[in-house]
């Protein structure tokens, strides 16, 4: 078995693995290629620049004093049993397990369903935007049955939507929001769209990415369907 390849290692966050002290670890490897991807460099399934080992060991030392891991990307679950196995040595070190997905692979998430606490899943548009947005015709129909399945498992699970104006409108994210809670979802997140690289022609405007935020009808809709909404307005 090839061995995880880490692009990347975040050493201590309090916001991406909710209730818990945590490190981040990004995976390279993305089946997606969205249009507003912040990650370009980890989408190539190639070589990571951090040695696992050494991760591990440096795990190993933040043990007791770190309370979980996230895994991310990328998407984490692309390598499938490299990140499987490397898991379930983090998790048996003590710490929990978090996983943040784009919902592509159903099957490897079942696979992990014992292993993982916690998973922050990307519902990134609605079914008609999700080609254009992430490049893949199956891509919509993978979410929803990851979403599904995780949700019939009573585990945690943030659902999540970066509200880029181009693939999202304001619409578009309350259909997602009632699709969400629909599906028994009980924790949403909107996220502020950033325009790291716009093509020319296609850039959008500081009113259009706060409009999410300054409409109050809609927060109260949404707050409304969930015991739970993080507006991300940074
Ligand atoms: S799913 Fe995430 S990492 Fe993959 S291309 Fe989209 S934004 Fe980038």
């Amino acid at each position: 078995m090839k061995q995880i390849q880490i692009g990347g290692l975040v050493s201590f966050t309090t916001i991406d693995f909710p209730g818990k002290l945590a490190a981040v670890l990004f995976l390279v490897g993305c089946p997606f290629h969205c249009v507003y991807c912040s990650n370009e460099h980890l989408i190539p399934l190639g070589n990571g620049e951090y040695d696992p080992e050494k991760v591990f060991d440096w795990l190993k030392s933040r043990a007791g004093k770190l309370e979980g891991v996230v895994f991310s990307g990328g998407e984490a679950l692309m390598q499938a049993d490299a990140t499987i196995e490397y898991m379930k040595r983090v998790r048996d070190l003590g710490f929990a397990i978090g996983l943040h997905t784009n919902g592509f692979y159903p099957e490897l998430l079942k696979k992990v369903s014992d292993i993982v606490d916690w998973i922050g899943l990307d519902f990134k548009a609605t079914r008609d935007h999700y080609k254009a947005l992430t490049g893949l015709d199956i891509a919509y129909n993978r979410m929803i049955e990851s979403l599904q399945y995780w949700v019939s498992l009573g585990k945690g699970i943030e659902v999540r939507t970066t509200c880029d104006p181009r693939f999202v409108s304001k619409a578009d994210l309350l259909e997602i929001a009632k699709i969400s809670a629909g599906l028994g979802v009980k924790d949403f997140a909107v996220q502020k769209y950033t325009p790291y690289h716009e093509a020319v022609g296609q850039e959008t405007t500081d009113a259009e990415r706060n409009a999410f935020f300054e409409d109050d009808a809609l927060r109260d809709e949404i707050n409304a369907l969930f015991d739970h909404v993080a507006w991300r307005n940074s």
